[in-house]
């Protein structure tokens, strides 16, 4: 197996393993495809993500095998270019880059312009006839090869960079002369000496060695591991690392350097959108060390800027970018983040990878792409990540909100946000991890920053544009992020921060909006999501796509209009308890609880029924023509208790009870382990008044809105916790004799069904029985799920989080069904189900029916429909598309 693959000159490319991402890495597999495509690419090599994973298991040694594999692609840049790596006439320079298979902040930073040293430099500055540009590509190797491969810290390097600057008067680092920068050399080796304890690496070949070293190294870093944890990526992937022949943006003033997407990333607007600086190199654009410039005379006109555009200074290279644009579309059928470089009035491609995009844009590209011809339908429903939809979904700042604007930045990442300033990450985590909501304010953010960015609403930055770090990773995160709002001064020390005139100090309240840039004092109004438009479009496709039903967990009859807004075809859970809680009606419940006899329960029951049948009414009529599934009571009596002296008085003075019998009653009533205890069916078979009222307030308000309406109303009645065939046997007997009763009482009859959640390990193995009486099944999965792995929802805190970072659980299993485990029951129910009646309906209602992944593995099932919390409904949708395709 090769361990080394080339690209550019005369490179074969005939190696299918080349074009693999995984093999080669993202970078290096679209550097190779760019350059077979007759792009212009500086020549390169790329060692494969397996040698990697190689290095770290034989305990960080070179095989002999790549140190021969890479000299021999070594001569291949050196045949390409006509120069040699430490040829002290005419050096060849290279970049030494990470690339995993995914684009991985936490890797090691690119090292630039490798293979200077005192000799070496004097060559590039004779060959170049640039004094000026040789040593300041030897300054920018120095510092970055000791920050990034000798773990020095960087901060020494940029302080003397400033005392330099200073002692001459200059303001920016573009007034630094040749011999200025020479100066600055040797102050650098001298820190470097210092910190090392020996010189500053003069020999190319262990420069070159020492990047590769500290690439495969980096795989292992802290900051890596953090990133893996929260994407959910293997820690066995390794990652390749691509060497290169440099090509230089910082030649003067026909040189520059620059990233762009091919359509806008924040709104899918197709405009070739990016920023550029002319003079300058790689790192210069995304660390936000100078403002970069606009690409385009739209955009820069559009932002009021004075800068030329690119498309205006350097027209020749402009127009050579643009037709790569549409080369790189039309191969990738994709929006694609490039990377670039014009030497000399030559464009060279750094790199291309399918770009990140907000939800918005997302959808607009999808739908755009499928007018244009790019991409067909089904393409286009699987380029939409269906979580991603959950930033669309949610409000917006009501733009006739009052806003106390304090400054605006670069509108990085859409979204609105409001929440509490903090300015550090550990600080966001910890005060967020309280339940607060925080907005993270920083100069500008690293990938160490990333669980704070995790943990908040919103993200604000001093510095930086709109593809600096924090704007790239909120995009992909979701998150609402503000940047570079260079009138935020933050005092670190003092834990206050200043914005244009205002004091504000850590803990006060800041809302962003990520639409516009603004930056505003305390939080502002939301409004509702536009739902039509793209997003409209998208989903009309993914229905005529998908198998399953979706329908909605809801239980008012607002939550109802919200979920038919989002497309819900009915009710798959309504859980009754939640009516019971109702302050007004608490009494009853509690007067019903703790009656001593059915007497008394069902004097109580009576006045609740009103109550109810008003509750029923109202789903019905904006579910009307839908199946509604309703769940009778399921929570321990307990959870209704009284709690303190004043609710026991006031309880006495409802029944006449005295508060010492009412509490001796209390006790009796008392729990060790309520969710295995009194609830669920169970409450039906003791008290079978408690579900009788709840059946007939259910048929009377059926049977009311249906002669109202004239529609159907079909509900669903769903017996909690069931163990047994006989326990369905007799609920189901009691639900059908109500439902008589009701409908010789009214003259009117509805259609019904009874059937059972099956939420209990002996109701999947038994549900070939239990189907004898059951004409559907409702997966609970969140009981499922409690009751398989004997682990308590409410108490899982504590050591879930233990059991993800170790491996043991892949996902948290009560966000992503355990497929495995619990998967095997709910398959297995189906099947036995089936066996004993072909037309049973399946459906899940816990948590897991808004989850892409457990979606999918309910089409693969064979389920009817998924049932998801009415803002998860859209995502339900594109998932259960995506699952069928
Ligand atoms: P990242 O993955 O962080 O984007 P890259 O490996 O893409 O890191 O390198 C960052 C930047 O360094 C590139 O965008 C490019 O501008 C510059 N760079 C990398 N390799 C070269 C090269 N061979 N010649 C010139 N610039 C380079
Ligand atoms: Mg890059
Ligand atoms: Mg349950």
């Amino acid at each position: 197996m090769k361990t080394v693959y080339t690209f550019g000159g005369e490179s074969d490319y005939s190696d299918p393993r080349q074009g693999d991402k995984t093999v080669t890495g993202g970078k290096g597999a679209n550097l190779a495809e760019m350059a077979s495509i007759g792009l212009p690419v500086p020549p390169g090599f790329t060692i494969t993500t397996e040698e990697s994973v190689r290095y770290l298991q034989d305990g960080q040694d070179f095989s002999d095998e790549l140190k021969a594999e890479v000299g021999k692609a070594l001569a291949h840049i050196e045949a390409t270019v006509g120069k040699k790596l430490g040829d002290e006439a005419d050096p060849l320079l290279v970049s030494v880059r990470s690339g995993a298979r995914v684009s991985m902040p936490g890797m090691m930073d690119t090292v630039l312009n490798l293979g200077l040293n005192d000799r070496t430099v004097e060559g590039l500055a004779a060959t170049s006839g640039d004094e000026r540009f040789a040593w300041d590509s030897y300054r920018r190797f120095i510092q970055m090869y000791s920050d990034v491969v000798l773990g020095l810290d960087h901060g020494l390097f940029e302080e003397a960079l400033e005392i330099a600057k200073e002692d001459r008067g200059f303001y920016a680092d573009t007034d630094m002369e040749a011999g200025d920068w020479k100066e600055l050399v040797a102050e650098y080796k001298s820190i470097a000496e210092g910190e090392l304890g020996h010189p500053f690496p003069q020999d190319v070949t262990e420069q070159l060695w020492g990047a590769i070293r500290a690439v495969f190294d980096s795989w292992d870093s802290d900051r890596a591991k953090v990133y893996r944890r929260l994407n959910d990526i293997p820690g066995d992937w390794g990652t390749a690392v691509n060497v290169q022949a440099m090509v230089f943006g910082n030649m003067g003033d026909t040189s520059a350097t620059g990233v762009a997407f091919t359509r806008d990333p924040a709104t899918g607007e197709r405009a070739y959108y990016g920023e550029w600086l002319v003079n300058a190199q790689g790192e210069d654009v995304v660390a936000g060390i100078r403002t970069p410039q606009y690409l385009t005379k739209a955009a820069r006109e559009a932002a009021g800027a004075k800068q030329p555009s690119m498309e205006e200074a350097m027209p020749g290279a402009y127009g050579e970018l643009a037709r790569v644009f549409d080369l790189l579309e039309n191969h990738y059928r994709d929006m694609q983040d490039i990377e670039f470089t014009v030497q000399d009035g030559t464009l060279w491609m750094l790199q291309t990878r399918t770009g990140k995009r907000t939800a918005k844009a997302a959808l607009k590209m999808a739908v755009d792409m499928v007018d244009e011809g790019l991409i067909d339908e089904k393409t286009a429903i699987l380029r939409v990540d269906p979580m991603a939809l959950d930033q669309l979904l949610h409000p917006t700042l009501d733009p006739d909100a009052q806003r106390d604007v304090l400054t605006t930045g670069l509108p990085a990442s859409p979204g609105a946000a409001s929440g509490k300033i903090v300015l550090d990450a550990d600080t966001a985590e910890t005060w967020a991890g309280r339940g607060e909501k925080v907005i993270l304010v920083r100069v500008e953010t690293s990938p160490e920053d990333i669980h704070g960015m995790h943990a908040a609403q919103g993200i604000l930055t001093a510095r930086g544009g709109m593809t600096s770090h924090a704007a790239v990773v909120a995009r992909g995160m979701g998150r609402c992020c503000v940047s570079g709002a260079s009138a935020v001064s933050i005092d670190l020390k003092a834990r206050t921060l200043r914005i244009g005139n205002r004091d504000l100090k850590e803990g006060d309240l800041l809302t962003l909006d990520g639409g516009n840039g603004q930056v505003m004092a305390g939080e502002v109004a939301t409004i509702e999501p536009e739902l039509a438009g793209d997003f409209g479009i998208l989903m009309e496709w993914a229905d005529q796509h998908r198998r399953m039903k979706v329908r909605t967990n809801a239980e008012t009859p607002d939550d109802c209009r919200m979920a038919r807004q989002f497309g819900a075809e009915g009710i798959g859970l309504c859980r009754t308890e939640h009516m019971f809680f109702d302050a007004a009606r608490i009494s009853a419940v509690r007067q019903m609880i703790l009656a001593e006899d059915e007497k008394g329960r069902r004097a109580a029951l009576a006045k609740l029924l009103p109550e109810q049948r008003a509750d029923f009414k109202g789903i019905f009529e904006v579910m009307a023509g839908l199946p509604c599934t309703i769940r009778l009571l399921d929570p321990p009596l307990h959870e209704f208790l009284p709690h303190g002296d004043a609710e026991f008085e006031e309880l006495a003075n409802a029944t006449g009870y005295g508060v010492d019998h009412l509490k001796r009653r209390a006790g009796e009533l008392h729990e060790f382990n309520p969710m295995l205890g009194h609830r669920g069916c169970r409450l039906g078979i003791t008290y079978p008044e408690i579900y009788e009222m709840q059946a007939r307030a259910i048929f009377e308000a059926a049977c009311e809105v249906a002669s109202e309406s004239g529609e159907s109303v079909v509900p669903e009645i769903m017996i909690p916790l069931v163990a047994t065939k006989r326990e369905l046997e007799l609920l189901k007997a009691l639900v059908d004799r109500v439902a008589q009763e009701v409908f010789a009482d009214t003259g009117t009859s509805v259609d019904y069904l009874v059937g059972t959640m099956i939420e209990l390990p002996r109701a999947a193995l038994m549900a070939g029985e239990i189907a004898e009486e059951a004409s559907f099944f409702s997966f609970g999965t969140n009981d499922l799920t409690q009751t398989t792995l004997g682990v308590s929802r409410d108490d899982a805190g504590r050591f879930l989080n233990a059991y993800v970072d170790k491996g043991i659980f892949a996902r948290d299993p009560f966000v992503s069904l355990d497929i495995d485990g619990v998967g095997q029951l709910v398959s297995l129910a189906a099947e036995r189900g089936r066996a004993t009646r072909p037309d049973i309906k399946l459906g899940i209602c816990g948590e897991h029916g808004g989850d892409p992944a457990s979606i999918r593995f309910c089409e693969q099932t064979g389920l009817d429909y998924v049932s998801a919390s009415p803002y998860r409904v859209p995502i339900a949708r594109l998932a259960a598309a995506q699952a069928a395709l």
